[in-house]
C-alpha cells in the first residue's frame, strides 16, 4: 500500500530493526525465543518495525496542501442537508461536505454519533493494553532488538521492545473488559499500579516510567463488528468500522487497504459528476473489504490466551508452544498458516488492485 502512495521510501528510512521475540521469567532468564529468521523472516515477528507515530507523520506530509487538518477539533452533530452532510464542529464552526468519513479510531465519535452507542458494537476481547515510550537512561537494561515478554500469573505481561535510537516501547498487558473513564489518568494509573504490583522483572520501572510518559495510553483489547459500515453520505474506515484488535496485526494495514479500496470505488464512479452513484460506490467500497475484515477478526485459536496465560502451568506451557512452533515438523505448517492470514488475504481471496489510492 505504502509503495502504491509513494510513501515507501519514506517508511523504510523510519524502520525500527528487530532481532526477535523472546519470553523471560522474572529474573530475565529466557524461557523460549522466536528469532526474525524463524520461518524465513516471515513469521510472527518481523524483521523491523514502523511505529505509528512515525506513519503518521509520513501520511500527514504527504497530503499536501489540497488538504484540511483542523488540529484540536472534534466534530459534535452531523445534520443531512439536500446535497450533503452539515458538520457542526466543537469550536463552533460549520460545514457543509459531500461525503463525511468517520476514521477516528475504534472509538469513533462518527460512529457515534450516525450508528449509535460503541456497546452496540464493540465485543470485547478480556484483555486491557497499557502502552508508552521509555527514554533510555544510563543504566537501562538494553534490548539489543529484543522483543522481551514477561508474563506473571494471573493473565499479566510486561513488555519492552525496541524503540527509535535511545527509546524502548513498553507494554503492559492484563485482565479487564473495561477501564477507568479516560479522562481519569489517575484512576488508570492506579489500576495497573495494582494490578502490577506483585510482579517481577522491569514492572516497578515501567509502572514509575507510565507515570512520566508524555504518550501514555490505555485501551481494551476489542473488536468493532458492524453489519453496515455506511448510511447515506456517511462512511466508516479503518479501526472505526472493523478494528481487528491489535492482536491480530492487521489494523494499519487493513486501514490503508481500506482507504485506497474507498478512492477506488469513489473513483471508479465518478461520484464528483453524478452524486447519485454514492450510494453505488460506497456499497463496492463495503463488498471489497468485507472479506479481509472477516479475515483479519478470525483470531487464531488461543491467540487472546497467549498473550496473558492464566497460571504459572500456562505460562510454561506457552514457551513451549513458542518453542515446539519452530520445530522441524512444526515449521511448514507455520509457515502455510502466516502466508494465508498475511493482511487478510486468504489463498481462495487474491489482492484486489485498487486503481487510485488516498
Ligand atoms: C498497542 C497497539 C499495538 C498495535 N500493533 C499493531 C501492529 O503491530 N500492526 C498493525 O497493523 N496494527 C497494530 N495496531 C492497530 C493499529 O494501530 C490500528 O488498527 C490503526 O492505527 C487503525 O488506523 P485508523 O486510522 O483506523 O485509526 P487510528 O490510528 O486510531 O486513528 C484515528 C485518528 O482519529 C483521531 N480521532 C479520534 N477521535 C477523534 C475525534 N473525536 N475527533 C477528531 N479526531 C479524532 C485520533 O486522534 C487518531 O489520529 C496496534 C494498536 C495498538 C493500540
Amino acid at each position: 500500500m505504502l509503495d502504491r502512495l509513494g510513501l515507501l521510501p519514506a517508511a523504510l528510512q523510519c524502520l525500527v530493526p528487530q532481532a526477535g521475540a523472546a519470553w523471560i521469567d522474572a529474573g530475565e532468564r529466557r524461557l523460549a525465543e522466536m528469532p526474525v529468521t524463524a520461518f524465513d523472516g516471515r513469521g510472527y515477528v518481523s524483521t523491523e518495525e514502523l511505529l505509528r507515530t512515525d506513519l503518521a507523520r509520513i501520511v500527514h506530509r504527504a497530503a499536501g496542501p489540497g488538504v484540511t487538518h483542523r488540529f484540536g477539533e472534534t466534530v459534535e452533530a452531523l445534520e443531512d442537508t439536500p446535497g450533503g452532510v452539515l458538520a457542526r464542529f466543537r469550536s463552533g464552526d460549520a460545514e457543509e461536505f459531500d461525503l463525511v468519513v468517520g476514521a477516528d479510531g475504534a472509538h469513533s465519535r462518527v460512529r457515534a454519533l450516525r450508528f449509535g452507542p460503541e456497546e452496540r458494537y464493540r465485543k470485547p476481547l478480556g484483555l486491557a493494553h497499557a502502552w508508552f515510550t521509555l527514554a533510555e537512561r544510563p543504566g537501562t537494561p538494553a534490548l539489543d532488538g529484543w522483543f522481551l515478554i514477561h508474563n506473571a500469573p494471573g493473565r499479566r505481561s510486561v513488555e519492552a521492545r525496541p524503540g527509535r535510537a535511545g527509546e524502548q516501547e513498553v507494554g503492559l498487558t492484563f485482565a479487564a473488559d473495561t477501564l477507568p473513564p479516560r479522562h481519569d489518568r489517575e484512576a488508570r494509573l492506579a489500576l495497573l499500579d495494582r494490578t502490577f504490583a506483585d510482579v517481577g522483572w522491569r514492572a516497578a520501572e515501567f509502572l514509575a516510567a507510565a507515570r512520566q510518559a508524555e504518550d501514555f495510553a490505555l485501551d481494551t483489547f476489542d473488536q468493532i463488528r458492524m453489519p453496515s459500515w455506511r448510511d447515506g453520505r456517511v462512511v466508516l474506515l479503518g479501526d472505526s468500522a472493523w478494528c481487528a484488535s491489535p492482536l491480530s496485526g492487521l489494523g494499519t494495514a487493513l486501514a490503508l487497504r481500506g482507504a485506497a479500496e474507498l478512492a477506488a470505488a469513489l473513483d471508479a464512479a465518478d461520484v464528483l459528476a453524478d452524486p447519485g452513484r454514492l450510494p453505488a460506490a460506497l456499497a463496492a467500497f463495503e463488498q471489497a473489504m468485507r472479506p479481509r475484515v472477516a479475515s483479519a477478526q478470525q483470531l487464531p485459536p488461543g491467540r487472546v490466551a497467549s498473550v496473558a496465560p492464566r497460571t504459572a502451568l500456562g505460562i510454561r506451557a506457552n514457551a513451549l508452544a513458542m518453542r515446539a512452533l519452530q520445530s522441524r515438523a512444526l515449521r511448514p505448517l507455520v509457515r502455510r498458516a502466516m502466508a494465508g492470514t498475511e493482511h487478510g488475504r486468504t489463498a481462495a481471496q487474491p489482492t484486489t488492485v485498487a486503481t487510485t489510492a488516498g
